[in-house]
This record gives structure tokens, C-alpha cells and sequence, in this order.
């Protein structure tokens, strides 16, 4: 990407979020903002312009170090307050949070892209969108907090008394990317904090001005010195320190399928707990006996939010041969009314790209579709506002093995599969290693309670296509990862079970 200076709108935008307070550009270790210890920086850049929004401290080994140490100290105190003082201060930063919505809705969409609609409904949750991200999370956990409860365990000898309570794990790594710069931080710090233990963040190099946001206004709540800490920077060092360390307990990751593998293996080592959000590779089914109008609809918002870079999205649309070509011309419609912009102009509903490399990849998917027999039926090229824009894409005829169906594309290309009946389309749709989310558009009750079981997928939406929420577990089958995050599922890694037996109780 090239990069240059700031323009006038993007300055004026900054000037206002420095003036909130919430403009950090350095790590957070013990309640500290702390510099680089050898003064290097990096650019961060707003993807709809190139434009260098911030320098930030790029940080290594020796900070993670004493991040990890902060922790650890942190830990001793965090974890023996009371449920209800954690409790009491997650809503207070659920309530600043909020507070803040509109600053860190514009900080999501300088340094991310995605329209402020969609940030919007990231900080807030329960948006427009129906998206129950974000802040939403931290007040869930919030309530969570209250109910850790352990069990009675009715014992096999009269004089003894079996109980089993539930601890926290201790200080927690969590490793997060550039798709949802808040998200997904709430999703891992919200249950941690509630749980008892406590933090290092490593947030994406390309979207860390959230994170450091996110973390002043926790640091305002109350939640104490320590208990939260960021590093970004070196990537593999900052991880590699992470991993090693046998003071960190547990690593929470997200992000790509590679990286996890590594992080997996690397905390073989010291036994940590580990939990991984990694690739998906969506099928979104209609049946022809689906409702068309419901179908084009979910097959639009799972496909084409956050410009195609959601883990969820759907990245095949396999469609009944019946319904292909009506469906096809419908969809294609739809997609082409979809306005392309900078994501903080007035009814943008495709952004950028993160970055040039992301377009680069997308683009030679579909070359390599074409190529081998798909039929571009909208779009499918670079969009000429610039670099990190590409063309809201619908590609036809597409086949399970061309790597624009194999692989995550990540982009705003929805390639679509024509199939013949049921057992094939489940065939087609487990038929990747990825088993994240998947969706079914039928108005048959059986079919869609019988093809929901049969898919091997951690996520099943029927006749929808928004279906995050923080009251419901989210996480994948096969490699899409290990573990759930949100709802009462998503505190289990974050405790150890401990059994304690009393004797002499006759
Ligand atoms: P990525 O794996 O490159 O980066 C994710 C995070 O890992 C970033 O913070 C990055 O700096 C860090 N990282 C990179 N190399 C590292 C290393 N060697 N050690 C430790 N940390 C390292 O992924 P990305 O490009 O930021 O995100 C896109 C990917 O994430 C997609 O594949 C997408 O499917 C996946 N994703 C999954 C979910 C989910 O919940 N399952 C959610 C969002 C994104």
C-alpha cells in the first residue's frame, strides 16, 4: 500500500478522537503506558486511503516479559476479590464502553474500513445488524461473573463430603486479528476478567488503536493496574514469549488456521490450556423449496459484511439446480446495489479491504475460477476507486475444488455451486477441512432439522444469516478451531475444575 500523509477529513477525524481521550498509541503494562524499550515504532494505516493514521510502539521479548510479570502480580489480587466487585467493574466498562461508542465505532472504521454502520453495531452490539458483538460481551460476562457455581458430589462413604469448585486458570494470553478490532477482544477479556484471571492482549499489528482504546476506558472502570496489559509489535517474538512462558496459563487465539497450528504446538510445551477460533469455509445451502426473498437476503448479509472478512461469512453458496438460474439473477441484483466507499461515507455497505495483499489474493482466486471454467456473473475485479477496493463479485459455476471454494476467500466474492439433491449438498458442504458455521435456506422443518445435523460445522443458521450472538457458543468443528467463546460455554476454558474431598465428616 502506499502510504502517505494524512488527508484533511482523516485529521480532522483524528484531532476528534485525540480529544476524547481515547487516542493511545503506546502499550499498557502494570497500568503504564509504556514506549517500545528501544523506541521503535510502526505505521498504522486507514485501509480506504493509505493514509498513515498513527505510529504505535512496536514491542518485543522484554516488554511481553514484564507484561506477563504484571499479570502474574495482578493475578494474586484480581482473582480473590469477591464475584460481585468483578462483576461491578466489567459493567462499568461495559457502560464507558458505550458511552464511547461513536469514537471507537470511528477508530474501528479509520483503521479497519469497514462501514460505521457495521463498527457501530461492533461496539454496541444488537445493531442494525442484528450482531451481538462487542461491548455486548463484556455485559454478559458481566452477569456470568455471578455464576460460577461448583457441585455437591454425593459421596460413596457416609463420613466423607465431596465437592467440586471451579478456579480461575491464572493469567491468559490472548492473541487477536485485524476483522474485529473490538470483538473480539471482548470475547476473550470479558470471560477472562469475570472468570478471575488476568490478561496480556496482543492485538493485530494493523488494528491495534482499538484495542489500546478499549483498554484506557477498562483502565478507567476500575479494573486495576495490571489485571489488563497490551503489547503489539513482533508478532512471532511477542508470541513466541507468550507461548514459552510457564506463567501464562492459557492462550486464546484467533485468526488464521496457521498461526494457530504453530501457537498449538508451541504450548505443548508448557501444557497450557489453549483455545483456537481459526479459518472457516461456510457452505450457505437453498433448497429450492426455500423462501427466495429470505434466501437473498441471509446469502447477502453472512456473505458481503465487513466486505467478506468474517470467519463466518459464507464462502460457497451452493444453490438447488431447480431454483439456479432464478436464484443467481436475483442474488446477482442484490449484490450490485451494494454501494462501494470509503466506510465513514453516508450509506457505504462495502469498505476496503484491509489491505493490498488481501486484494491480491482474492483477485488471483478468481482468475483461478475463471480459468478453470466459472463464469463471472457480477463484478470480479479491482473496483476502480483504488488499491484495497474490489468489485462486489458474484462468480457462477463454480466447482468444490477451484480454490476460490476450497480455501477462505475472505473477500466480497460469493461463488456459487450447483447441486442436484440433499444428500449431495451436505456431500459437497463437509467436504473441507474448515467446520465453522454453515447455513440452510429451506421451509421444510425436517429438512432443516435432518441437514443441520448431518453438517459438521460448529455454527448451523437456518434461514438466517446473521447468527453471532454473545448468549450462544461460538467456535468450529475440525480445524476451525477449539473451544467456544460467548455464552455460558465460553467460561469453561478459563477454569480449572479442582475436586476436594473431606474426610472425618461422620
Ligand atoms: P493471523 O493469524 O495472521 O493473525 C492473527 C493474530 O495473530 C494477529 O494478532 C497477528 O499479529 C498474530 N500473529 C501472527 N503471527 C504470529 C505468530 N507467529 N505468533 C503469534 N501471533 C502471531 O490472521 P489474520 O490475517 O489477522 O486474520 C484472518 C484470519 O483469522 C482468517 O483466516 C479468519 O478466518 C480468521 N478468523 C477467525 C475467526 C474465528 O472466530 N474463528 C474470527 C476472525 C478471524
Amino acid at each position: 500500500l502506499h502510504r502517505r500523509q494524512m488527508s484533511t477529513e482523516t485529521e480532522s477525524i483524528v484531532d476528534r478522537l485525540k480529544s476524547s481521550g481515547l487516542w493511545r498509541t503506546k502499550g499498557l503494562i502494570g497500568g503504564k503506558w509504556i514506549d517500545a524499550y528501544d523506541g521503535k515504532t510502526i505505521e498504522v494505516n486507514n485501509p480506504a486511503s493509505g493514509d498513515v493514521i498513527a505510529s504505535v510502539a512496536c514491542m518485543g521479548e522484554r516488554e511481553t516479559k514484564d507484561a506477563i510479570s504484571s499479570a502474574y502480580d495482578a493475578f494474586s489480587h484480581w482473582s480473590k476479590l469477591t464475584a460481585n466487585d468483578r462483576s461491578n467493574r466489567l459493567r462499568n466498562w461495559y457502560n464507558l464502553l458505550h458511552e464511547h461508542k461513536e469514537a471507537l465505532a470511528q477508530l474501528i472504521t479509520l483503521e479497519q474500513g469497514k462501514p460505521l454502520k457495521e463498527a457501530i453495531g461492533e461496539v454496541r452490539g444488537c445493531c442494525i445488524l442484528k450482531v451481538g458483538y462487542g461491548a455486548s460481551f463484556i455485559e454478559f460476562f458481566a452477569e456470568e461473573a455471578k455464576r460460577i457455581y461448583g457441585d455437591v458430589i454425593p459421596a460413596t462413604l457416609s463420613d466423607r463430603r465431596l465437592f467440586v469448585i471451579k478456579q480461575p486458570v491464572g493469567v491468559v494470553a490472548a492473541i487477536t486479528p485485524w476483522n474485529f478490532p473490538l470483538a473480539m477482544i471482548a470475547r476473550k477479556v470479558g470471560p477472562a476478567l469475570a472468570c478471575g484471571c488476568t490478561v496480556v492482549i496482543k492485538p493485530s499489528e494493523l488494528t491495534p488503536l482499538t484495542a489500546l482504546a478499549a483498554a484506557e476506558l477498562a483502565l478507567q472502570s476500575g479494573i486495576p493496574p495490571g489485571v489488563l496489559n497490551v503489547v503489539m509489535g513482533d508478532a512471532p517474538k511477542i508470541g513466541n514469549t507468550l507461548v514459552a512462558s510457564p506463567q501464562v496459563r492459557k492462550i486464546t487465539f484467533t485468526g488464521s488456521t496457521a498461526v494457530g497450528k504453530k501457537l498449538m504446538a508451541g504450548a505443548a510445551e508448557t501444557v497450557k490450556k489453549v483455545s483456537l477460533e481459526l479459518g472457516g469455509n461456510a457452505p450457505c445451502i437453498v433448497f429450492d423449496d426455500a423462501d427466495l426473498e429470505v434466501a437473498i437476503k441471509g446469502s447477502l448479509a453472512t456473505k458481503f459484511r465487513n466486505s467478506g472478512q468474517t470467519c463466518v461469512c459464507a464462502n460457497r453458496i451452493l444453490v438447488q439446480e431447480g431454483i439456479y438460474e432464478k436464484f443467481t439473477k436475483a442474488f446477482s441484483n442484490a449484490v450490485q446495489d451494494l454501494k462501494v466507499g470509503n466506510g465513514l461515507s453516508e450509506g457505504v455497505a462495502q469498505g476496503p479491504l484491509i489491505n493490498e495483499a488481501a486484494v491480491q489474493k482474492v483477485d488471483s482466486f478468481v482468475q483461478d475460477a475463471v480459468s478453470k471454467g466459472a463464469k463471472v456473473l457480477l463484478g470480479g475485479k479491482r473496483h476502480s476507486l483504488g488499491m484495497t477496493f474490489y468489485e462486489p463479485t458474484v462468480i457462477g459455476d463454480v466447482k468444490n475444488e477451484m480454490l476460490i471454494a476450497s480455501q477462505e476467500v475472505f473477500g466480497p466474492v460469493a461463488p456459487v455451486l450447483k447441486f442436484k439433491t440433499e444428500e449431495e449438498a451436505i456431500q459437497i458442504a463437509n467436504d473441507t477441512n474448515a467446520g465453522l458455521a454453515a447455513y440452510i435456506f429451506t421451509n421444510s422443518i425436517k429438512r432443516s432439522w435432518r441437514v443441520s445435523e448431518a453438517l459438521e460445522y460448529g455454527i448451523v443458521g437456518v434461514n438466517e444469516g446473521l447468527v453471532s450472538t454473545e448468549v450462544a457458543p461460538f467456535g468450529g468443528f475440525k480445524q476451525s478451531g477449539l473451544g467456544r467463546e460467548g455464552s455460558k460455554y465460553g467460561m469453561d476454558d478459563y477454569l480449572e475444575i479442582k475436586y476436594i474431598c473431606m474426610g472425618n465428616m461422620g
